[in-house]
């Protein structure tokens, strides 16, 4: 399991340095997480002002 960065993101950055293992990077548009990397901790989704990192 795995977060994932939705449309909705406004690639703000603010996820990116709380993610515990380096998952976040910027994409093309939006922030992308990492499936491989990500631990489902849900930190991105507590600093997101838009929600934009749902659980899968
Ligand atoms: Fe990183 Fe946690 Fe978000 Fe996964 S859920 S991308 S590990 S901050
Ligand atoms: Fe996108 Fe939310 Fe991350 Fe900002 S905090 S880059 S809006 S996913």
């Amino acid at each position: 399991m795995a977060y994932l960065i939705n449309d909705e993101c406004i690639s703000c950055g603010a996820c990116e340095p709380e993610c515990p293992t380096n998952a976040i990077s910027e994409g093309d548009g939006k922030f992308v997480i990492d499936a491989d990397t990500c631990i489902d901790c849900g930190a991105c989704a507590g600093v997101c002002p838009v929600d934009a990192p749902q659980p899968q």
